[in-house]
């Protein structure tokens, strides 16, 4: 390894610290707890374009940023590449391909609607867990996202907001590409980070994290007291007929995916949703909505029915609407409430399961 290449190595990002680490770094180096503080307003709340020269950065910071952070330095900042910036025609719907600092690209969404927003980050680059119908699971795992590279989609959805004078942020859903609770510990530093009151302050109860069933996440989650929303992706109510669709369902079965779900009610007492792709002749039929509510009962859920958007590699097709209201009316006649989610952002690929890089990068050794 060249000396460069062994200082690059040693550099982290300063995104990946939490504000009690950068105190404690700060402490460390003989610094004032103070200069932490204004150094995490600058890049999170202000969100300031050049921190050496924010005026709130007094001097001894300022030497501070001079010596840690920059090329071959202690530090550097995570500044996503933004390669692709597309709206839908109906304004709705933004999506940007983000270049990361290796090369990889990972896209990030932002929807609004009625002056809120919600963005929808990537928290791995592809995804192992190979579901049949989705673009990210078609492509494959590439690599897990550090927390800073899943901050940084945070601080440029705020900053695209601000340059088109909306309010911030009103909720975030990690519902893009990958999997949360695959790369767990990055996701839970990095919505530490996001949650700071101090900087980016998006409530906890604002953030939904959406998983395809890893059942030892889902009990972590239980067991840590994790103040996030749990969105479970379930797409059939036998093993066989989710087998089919969700390959990850032979290592954590329905049963114990169920089970793990029943866990975190009794934890948490917090309302799960559940996700469901309605593809026509598999999945959407009155008889499977059945099967759903019965595996449903006794919890407080809400399902979630998206009509399966189109991806190159798998060749279903959408439930249509008549048939997406029937199976709606079963789940509703068991009491289980539901909404039919609009399809939003297709004509960008930015629905949900077509988030897939342009190009495909290469497969990470
Ligand atoms: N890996 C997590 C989060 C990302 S996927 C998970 O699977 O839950 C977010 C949601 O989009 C999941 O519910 C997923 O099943 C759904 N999805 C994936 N591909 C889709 C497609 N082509 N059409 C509709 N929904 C899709
Ligand atoms: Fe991964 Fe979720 Fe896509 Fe399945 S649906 S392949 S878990 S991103």
């Amino acid at each position: 390894m060249t000396t460069a290449a062994a200082i690059a190595a040693a550099s982290r990002s300063l995104l990946d610290l939490t504000l009690a680490e950068l105190e404690g770094d700060f402490a460390a180096s003989g610094l004032s707890p103070t200069h932490a503080w204004t150094l995490w307003r600058a890049l999170y709340a202000d969100l300031s374009p050049n921190l050496a020269r924010a005026p709130e950065v007094l001097p001894p910071l300022r030497r501070w940023l001079a010596a840690q952070v920059g090329d071959g330095r202690r530090f550097f900042i995570d500044a996503p590449d933004k390669t692709a910036d597309i709206a839908s025609a109906d304004g709705l719907t933004r999506k940007f391909l983000f270049q990361l600092a290796d090369g990889q690209t990972i896209e990030t969404v932002l929807m609004g609607f009625k002056g809120r927003h919600t963005a929808c980050l990537s928290t791995q680059a592809g995804c192992a867990m190979g579901c049949v119908f989705c673009a990210t699971g078609q492509m494959g795992f590439v690599r897990h996202l550090r927390p800073g590279e899943i901050v940084a989609q945070v601080r440029q959805a705020q900053l695209a907001l601000r340059a088109d004078g909306h309010d911030g942020l009103r909720n975030l859903v990690l519902m893009g590409m990958g999997e949360p609770l695959h790369n767990y510990d990055a996701v839970m530093t990095a919505l530490e980070i996001i949650t700071d009151r101090r900087g980016l302050n998006i409530g906890p109860g604002r953030i939904t994290i959406s998983t395809v069933g890893v059942v030892p996440g889902i009990l972590r989650l239980a067991t840590e007291k994790r103040p996030y929303h749990l969105a479970v992706s379930l797409h059939g109510a036998t093993e066989a007929e989710r087998a089919a669709l969700v390959p990850a369902s032979r290592r954590w079965p329905l049963a114990e995916l169920m089970a793990a779900c029943r866990t975190y009610f009794a934890e948490t007492r917090r309302r799960i949703f559940f996700e469901w792709t309605l593809i026509a002749g598999a999945n959407d039929s009155p008889a499977q909505a059945g099967r759903l509510a019965t595996l449903l009962a006794g919890l407080d859920a809400h399902v979630n029915l998206i009509p399966l958007n189109p991806t190159g590699g798998y060749a279903g097709t959408a439930t249509q609407t008549g048939a997406a209201k029937a199976f709606q009316k079963v789940l509703l006649a068991a009491g289980i409430p539901s909404t039919i989610r609009q399809r939003r952002g297709i004509d960008v690929a930015a629905g949900c399961g077509q988030l897939r890089a342009d190009k495909l990068p290469a497969k990470a050794k």
